[in-house]
């Protein structure tokens, strides 16, 4: 689908998968004006496909997009492209519990410039792959790393919306953790690197008690989709949710902590390293974690009834 600086987007068409053309001065390439999206589409065993709240996807494109200075496509063009897409790729959908095809909503400048100014002309692209299960066995812990050299996102910067632009800066921290036998990393605030934030590519929560709190989305974290779902389950679930700025102590004397995102889904935290000190955390099945990763994974599979209207199905 394309658009030029101030139109509309025109009505797209479905094509193999393959290499696209760019201009060098693309404004995506060269000023990475660029926002994208992720989701994912389960088969039921009845066959029928599964979209989790893709118009919450859509939304967030549009605040992304605004962020980045592109215009971008209606609620109802995002929605229908991700529909099409899953739909053409049906047959490559794995089976119930064997994963799910991954649907990616690109939006970028694509039309040249050489100046620092918004691309002349924007593309939307919807493209998908299978996936298995982020978990190849069971659920694993995650042990998480918090990183103190480098930050992700700072206060008036992008980082509150899916811009291309969050993504390279981390491959370092990333590695570097990785390299060192931690599954993800935990970012602190930019300012006084005593505030959590959220890991390279999911959202956080620190569980005491029956109280159940996230950072606060101040413009430097995400706002996962899968975040605010988890937030609704847990306050029907009858936990105290709260949005706040979570110290790092706080994290350490939590009782449980987790992720939350579109490919993780709900995974348990089993033990963060910060500075010189590791601690270790209650995972398994009584754990919070799990019982809202239950509920979550449930609605998104089909398994249990959709009652809040998160789910587009597909024939
Ligand atoms: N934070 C970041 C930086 C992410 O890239 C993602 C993945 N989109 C998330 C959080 C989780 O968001 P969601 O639940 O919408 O997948």
């Amino acid at each position: 689908m394309k658009c030029s600086k101030d139109g509309e987007f025109t009505k797209g068409e479905l094509s193999r998968f393959g290499n696209i053309q760019l201009s060098p001065s693309a404004g995506v390439l060269n000023y990475g004006q660029g926002v994208y999206e992720g989701t994912k589409a389960q088969r039921k065993e009845n066959g029928k496909l599964l979209l989790f709240r893709p118009d919450q996807n859509a939304v967030r494109m549009q605040i992304g997009a605004e962020r980045m200075l592109m215009p971008s496509p209606s609620v109802d063009q995002f929605v229908d492209a991700v529909k099409q897409i899953a739909s053409a790729n049906k047959r490559w959908v794995p089976p119930p519990g064997k994963g799910s095809l991954y649907i990616r909503p690109l939006l970028m400048g694509s039309g040249p410039i050489l100046g620092l100014a918004p691309a002349p002309e924007y593309t939307f692209i919807v493209y998908a792959s299978p996936v298995g299960n982020y978990f190849k066995e069971g659920v694993a812990d995650l042990n998480l790393y918090v990183e103190e050299e480098y930050v992700r996102a700072a206060p008036g910067g992008a980082g509150g919306v899916k811009s291309i632009t969050n993504y390279a800066p981390v491959l370092k921290a990333l590695r570097r953790a990785k390299s060192r036998g931690f599954s993800d990393i935990l970012y602190l605030d930019a300012v006084k690197k005593k505030y959590l934030e959220e890991a390279s590519s999911c959202n956080v929560f620190v569980v005491k008690g029956r109280t159940i709190s996230t950072p606060a989305t101040s413009g430097t974290i995400l706002e996962g989709i899968t975040r605010k779902s988890v937030m609704e389950i847990a306050s029907d679930q009858g936990y105290q949710v709260v949005e706040k700025a979570v110290h790092v102590d706080e994290v350490m004397n939590a009782d449980e902590v987790f992720c939350t995102g579109t490919a993780v889904g709900v995974a348990p935290v089993g033990t963060i390293t910060y500075q010189d000190k590791r601690v270790g955390y209650e995972t398994g099945d009584e754990s919070v974690c799990q019982k809202l990763r239950s509920v979550l994974v449930g609605l998104q599979t089909g398994t249990i009834e959709d009652t809040k209207g998160w789910i587009t199905c597909i024939n």
